[in-house]
């Protein structure tokens, strides 16, 4: 029996653990398949508080989560496969078997959304990729295209020109998501071109096990042409990893938990904090500053449950 099981290794985990422990709740974090979550794929973090030169995503989280040790936190790597939240101690089946825990923070965050195709699966780390810091040295010399008109495709293309001879964007409008900043950068580069109001339909060649191209379709004139390529690196958005809480737990129609009065969920003892419950400002330092929330909002529980 645990007092807090704390669901996710991003941001806001690693900042609850970090609370959590300092509170002597002797926190368990289930750390996923990510360790780390989105910022452990990253390079340069610039916008953290505190590291007026930047930080590497993966340094950042490694550091969260010596700092979440160093107060006696307890990891558990692989995932959570199911939950029971209909009855207290609330029950979680892991990789490794049952816990029982009397508070529950849900961070799970968010994972790269997909076009749906069968090719793209199939190739996906085979020249198909959702994270262009992750994969991009792959790709020297080669020529790629990147899904996506917001501003991670257009961030995801600016720093492929690094390696890629070409960058080409497909965008399924002829209007980018993307703030103006992000677009600006991304038109001025010479190695990025753009495909307007088009999308991919097919990604080749899954039997030779590697990218060798993609069928585009316009979707105004509907015209289908073939566009040879090395790499496909998609970059249309995220989804909340909120799976196995469905029927648990009360969610928005896009999945993310819904929180009120902080962090709480509709079940008293379960939180949620991160990119779980928050499709809005998705920083690492919101979903961090959410994390502490959730701790606070854990430890009040448990001493008025107690009393
Ligand atoms: P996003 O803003 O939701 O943009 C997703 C893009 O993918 C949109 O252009 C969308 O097209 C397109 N798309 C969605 N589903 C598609 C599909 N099935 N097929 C083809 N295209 C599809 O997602 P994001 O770019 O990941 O950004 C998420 C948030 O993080 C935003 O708030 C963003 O500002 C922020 N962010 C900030 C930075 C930064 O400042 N450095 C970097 C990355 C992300 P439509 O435009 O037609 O909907």
């Amino acid at each position: 029996m645990r007092n807090l099981v704390i669901i996710g290794s991003g941001p806001a985990g690693y900042t609850a653990a970090i609370y959590t422990a300092r509170a002597n709740l002797n926190p368990l974090l289930v750390e996923g398949l990510q360790t780390g979550g989105q910022l452990s794929m990253t390079t340069d973090v610039e916008n953290f508080p505190g590291f007026p030169e930047g930080i590497m995503g993966p340094d950042l989280m490694v550091a969260m989560k010596n700092q979440a040790a160093r107060f006696g936190t307890d990891f558990l790597p692989g995932m959570v496969t199911e939950v029971d939240f209909s009855r207290r101690p609330f029950r979680l089946r892991t990789d490794d078997g049952e816990i029982e825990a009397k508070t529950v923070i849900i961070c799970s965050g968010a994972s790269a959304r997909l076009i749906g195709i069968e090719s793209e699966r199939k190739l996906m780390g085979h020249g198909v990729s959702t994270c262009a810091t992750c994969d991009g040295y792959f790709f020297r010399g080669k020529e790629i295209i990147v899904v996506g008109g917001g501003d991670s495709a257009m961030e995801e293309a600016t720093f492929l020109t690094k390696f890629a001879s070409k960058v080409t964007v497909v965008h399924r409008r002829d209007k980018l998501r993307a703030s103006k900043i992000m677009q600006e950068r991304a038109f001025k580069n010479p190695k990025i071109d753009f495909v307007w109001n088009t999308v991919v339909e097919e990604i080749y060649d899954v039997q030779g096990n590697n990218v060798k191209g993609v069928v585009l379709r316009n979707l105004k004139s509907n015209e289908v042409v073939d566009f040879k390529c090395d790499g496909v690196f998609i970059a249309i958005g995220h989804e909340p990893n909120t799976k196995i809480f469905q029927g648990q737990i009360e969610m928005d129609g896009n999945g993310y938990i819904l929180t009120h009065d902080g962090t709480k969920t509709n079940v008293p003892g379960v939180f949620a904090a991160g990119d779980v419950q928050d499709h809005v400002y998705r920083q690492a330092v919101s979903a961090a500053g959410s994390g502490c929330m959730a701790a606070m909002d854990a430890e009040r529980f448990m001493e008025t449950s107690e009393h």
